[in-house]
């Protein structure tokens, strides 16, 4: 059984609190979430940007800080573990207090706070949801045309996340930037290889090619010299604005659009439209695709899960499935796996979704097209090994490679599976399948033993044993959910 959940009730004086830790100054504070975001679109936004803008800043702001609050189920900061959110705008938020802001504001520190506590006040409680969840609500200064798809960003496909043609960020100062490298600074700063001789002439054939670009039109790799580069990589290595840029050679000129990673919210454009009259909820839904905006509930439990939609799959089913070596079906014991962990999904409040019901045949594109139209949180496929040694045997997860979420689900799934059945750990593995790959959402494949392995189709055969291996998969989505 399971017994993790703690339900308390939170006392109204310290429901929406944020525990924070600020990195600049190395100090801990407690502060209330809408003073936590006046802070927080200070470190953010220009406050010359107008009120829309603002507030629209604001809601991204309260969404980040309520998606990861423990208070709302979120997960914390993950590298100060105490805290809610740490300041540093590269790991959970940006946040100036008081003191930060007046230094860097000067004379013009009350008019900034009272024109962004307005743009607060405004939009009160207000987070942007997804399936009644708080999203990522990121954003970036400028776009440069184009905001990005998730994927080629995160390498996980978040529905909220895709990319929109954005002309709204047209007047910024990083619509176009060029900085130039000569051949001698280029090979230093790559660390690349190239025989310079031709540099005098206009081309320098071979120096850049092999470019691979996103639909975005940003680099997603490119060959330069001798060496392959992601375009973070360059990006980085050359500390380019961002990742949309093209070049000129002669010495090498990049010329870049847009400034950041060009996820969620483009702020330039935000400021853009909110010149030419959009309000707040047309510029969000503008860039957060599907997304809508709620008052934030005031949170009655800490159930970690609640709320949650997760999808099951337990494979394709029917006749035509595998069996073990004394005729166990692979499609009925995945399906009685699901069915118990469904069960145990719904106790702890979430909204569990099989992608079959029956022991009936259904396609692989028809399951994943499923798990994609329910938009849940994640998706967990079951299923058994058949390996043509029948001495092998073990439980092992996969991840798609590149899926930081997904890689993180099925390690902590993996090392409770392994904890609670003591079968070989073969380990939480990178796997490009086409169930891991094309579904929206973080997902994970569980092979929790094999099948042709006659003493582990032994204890597939036997509910107690599936059902303890539902309630590892539990416990590990409850850790996932709370590291
Ligand atoms: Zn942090
Ligand atoms: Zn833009």
């Amino acid at each position: 059984m399971i017994n993790r959940v703690v339900v308390f009730m939170i006392q109204e004086s310290e429901m929406l609190r944020i525990k924070l830790f600020n990195c600049q100054k190395q100090e801990a504070r407690i502060v209330d979430m809408e003073e936590y975001v006046v802070g927080a679109v200070a470190a953010s936004m220009p406050p010359e940007f107008p009120r829309e803008a603002l507030k629209a800043q604001a809601i991204c702001c309260r969404t980040l800080a309520a998606k990861r609050a423990r208070i709302f189920g979120g997960s914390g900061c993950r590298r100060q573990q105490e805290f809610d959110v740490c300041s540093d705008p590269d790991h959970c938020q940006g946040f100036l207090d008081e003191d930060e802001r007046q230094k860097i504001w000067h004379s013009c520190y009350e008019e900034y706070t009272e024109k962004i506590r307005q743009a607060v006040d405004e939009t009160r409680g207000m987070v942007l949801v997804y399936n009644d969840n708080p999203i990522e609500a990121v954003f970036h200064p400028a776009c440069g045309g184009y905001t990005e798809d998730s994927e080629n960003v995160w390498g996980n496909r978040v529905s909220y996340l895709r990319r929109v043609e954005c002309i709204y960020c047209k007047d910024s100062p990083y619509w176009k930037t060029t900085r130039t490298f000569s051949i001698r600074e280029l090979k230093k700063r790559l660390g690349i290889n190239f025989d310079d001789h031709q540099v005098d002439k206009i081309e320098i054939p071979g120096l850049i090619h092999k470019i691979s670009s996103t639909a975005a039109g940003r680099i997603k790799s490119v060959k330069i010299g001798d060496m392959l580069f992601d375009g973070d990589e360059v990006r980085n290595l050359l500390n380019l604005p961002s990742t949309r840029f093209a070049w000129k050679v002669s010495s090498v000129s990049f010329q870049v659009m847009g400034m950041g990673h060009g996820l969620g919210m483009c702020q330039y454009g935000a400021r853009g439209m909110a010149l030419l009259g959009f309000p707040v909820d047309e510029i969000l839904k503008f860039y957060f695709t599907g997304a809508e905006i709620r008052t934030l509930e005031k949170p009655t439990s800490s159930k970690p899960l609640k709320g949650k939609i997760i999808v099951l799959d337990p494979g394709h089913g029917g006749d035509s499935g595998s069996t073990g070596p004394m005729g166990l079906s692979e499609g009925y014991v995945n399906l009685e796996i699901a069915r118990v962990l469904a069960d145990c999904l719904e106790q702890e409040g979430a909204t569990a979704y099989l992608t079959r019901d029956k022991n009936e045949f259904k396609s692989l594109a028809e399951r994943v097209r499923f798990s994609n139209d329910v938009k849940p949180d994640i998706t967990i496929s079951i299923h058994q090994n058949i390996f043509s040694d029948d001495k092998m045997g073990g439980t092992e997860t996969f991840y798609y490679p590149g899926d930081a979420e997904g890689k993180r689900l099925a390690e902590h799934i993996q090392k409770n599976l392994v904890l609670a059945l003591m079968l070989r750990d073969l380990g939480a593995k990178e796997a490009d399948l086409y169930v891991l790959r094309e579904t929206n959402n973080p997902s994970v494949m569980i092979n929790v033993a094999f099948l042709s392995n006659p003493e582990e189709e032994r204890l597939l055969s036997e509910p107690d044993f599936r059902q303890k291996a539902a309630a590892a998969i539990i416990e590990g989505i409850l850790s996932y959910y709370q590291d």
